[in-house]
């Protein structure tokens, strides 16, 4: 298929009327937590940007400016104007590691960027019943978790894991801070409303979506799912353990996905199913104690007293990942795909399978995306379940695939007792075979550097992002 034409960058840094690329993803470094440009030279105007999330874990104001600020001053060069434009800005899901900056960096987004579009979940339209209903009741648990452990404040360290796993949804990370994640995401939905902007809601199965003047680019929707039940998946059954869904603990055994399991399901405490107004079927009875929990450490929770809450703290955490906001961005000329699967966990990528997308008159199986996608957004920072195995990764089978990992291993490892496993070592083994080795991952250092095969691919790295061109 013909590429574009080429032609370079003007003199005074604006990008010209087309570039020597088609795409740009720049994976910012800024810690563990997902913030993502995306840019699209267009011809005779300024190119189209795309901001995805913009959050990190124990990350302070200071830092988050710093990054936003060079976002904004890379945008303004590029685009050759006064504001920095974005035209769309997605916030995937209410996780303060991909919406903090929001909050952090409120006054540079409100004074000095544009925005055009703004995209999130279905899951957060609030205009839905059903939907505020379960808005409210997640809320309402995570306060109730946060007063347990304020209450038990000299147990501070059987709570460890509960307060990292809550930390997701916690207020901003110092002083400046009172705001919480809920209030990034009603920032978002405020601009979206304003004039000149446009707030978008969007569903799996919908018409895909054109970037206005971005030739021969079209973005689908995969996920959150609209099925209740998978919606709330994210929990790891015998089955998935027998076909191989996902890729698990080679060192552990069945003894690690069995600790999941348990971990992923629901005691019969009132207030883990006022938390789950969906479906009582898929988690009210089959609670198991977990016999290990030895090689899950990151969900371990300390101390039986507790487990109802450090369940409910999973579930919470567990069920705001699958509302991830899931794009695939496809050149319609090539098929080439861009896969970012932000948070979504096991139950969106099973919805897939019988996902068809809209595709002019045809239809087409949101699976065959997975066979083209050229550059995969790895998901979760490459926990265990966050990324499918059989129709999932498997299927990713072009060459040319390159997998990024926003992670900064450091503080993933300081959380809870004993440290998130992200990186999950098969996963990670599995993405570097099936990558040819061109996995990424944001932390990159002088000790664990870019690949020699991710530069061959177009990965160029700086000491504040890391950049995949695709030509
Ligand atoms: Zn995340």
């Amino acid at each position: 298929m013909a590429r574009p034409a080429r032609k370079s960058r003007s003199s005074n840094g604006r990008m010209s009327a087309s570039s020597d690329f088609r795409m740009r993803v720049r994976m910012y470094r800024h810690g563990l937590g997902d913030c993502f440009l995306l840019t699209f030279p267009r011809a005779g105007q300024a190119p189209f940007q795309i901001l995805i999330d913009c959050g990190a874990l124990h990350r302070n104001a200071a830092e988050m400016t710093a990054l936003v600020e060079e976002i904004r001053d890379t945008i303004k060069r590029e685009n050759g104007s006064e504001n920095a434009r974005l035209d769309v800005v997605v916030g995937t899901h209410e996780h303060k590691d991909h919406l903090s900056g929001f909050n952090q960096a409120r006054d540079i987004f409100e004074n000095e960027f544009d925005f055009g579009e703004v995209w999130l979940a279905w899951t957060e339209d609030l205009s839905q019943k059903e939907i505020m209903a379960i808005k409210k009741a997640r809320r309402k648990a995570a306060e109730k978790i946060r007063e347990v452990m304020r209450l038990n404040a000299n147990l501070a360290a059987s709570l460890d894991d509960v307060s990292s796993l809550m930390a997701f949804s916690a207020d901003d990370d110092d002083g400046v801070g009172t705001q919480k994640v809920s209030d990034a995401l009603e920032y978002l939905k405020e601009r979206g409303r304003r004039r000149g902007s446009k707030l978008r809601f969007l569903k799996p199965g919908e018409e895909p979506r054109a970037l206005k003047d971005v030739d021969d680019v079209r973005v689908f929707v995969l996920g959150p799912p609209l099925d209740p039940i998978l919606l709330k998946s994210s929990e790891v059954t015998e089955a998935m353990k027998r076909d191989g869904t996902i890729y698990h603990l080679a060192s552990s055994g069945l003894s690690g996905v069995e600790a999941l399991a348990a971990a992923a399901r629901a005691p019969d405490d009132p207030l883990a199913l006022q938390a789950q107004p969906f479906s009582s079927a898929v988690s009210k009875k089959n609670f198991k104690k977990a016999p290990n929990y030895e090689k899950e450490p990151w969900r371990r929770i300390d101390g039986d007293w507790m487990s109802a809450f450090g369940q409910l703290a999973l579930d919470l955490d567990n069920d705001t990942n699958n509302s991830s906001l899931v794009l695939a961005f496809e050149f319609e000329s090539t098929g080439e795909v861009l896969l970012f699967a932000a948070d979504a966990q096991v139950g969106s990528w099973l919805s897939w399978r019988k996902l068809n997308l809209k595709d002019g008159r045809k239809e087409m199986p949101a699976l065959e995306l997975l066979g083209r996608t050229v550059f995969y957004k790895v998901g979760h920072h490459c926990s265990h379940n966050a990324t499918l195995r059989n129709n999932g990764l498997e299927l990713m089978q072009d060459d040319r695939l390159v997998a990024f990992i926003p992670l900064d291993v450091e503080t993933a490892r300081k959380q809870g007792t004993k440290g998130w496993e992200m990186p999950a070592k098969p996963l990670l083994k599995a993405l570097k075979k099936h990558t040819g080795d061109k996995v990424v991952i944001s932390d990159a250092s002088a000790k664990n550097p870019v690949s020699a095969e991710a530069h061959k691919a177009g990965v160029v790295a700086t000491d504040t992002y890391i950049d995949y061109v695709l030509r």
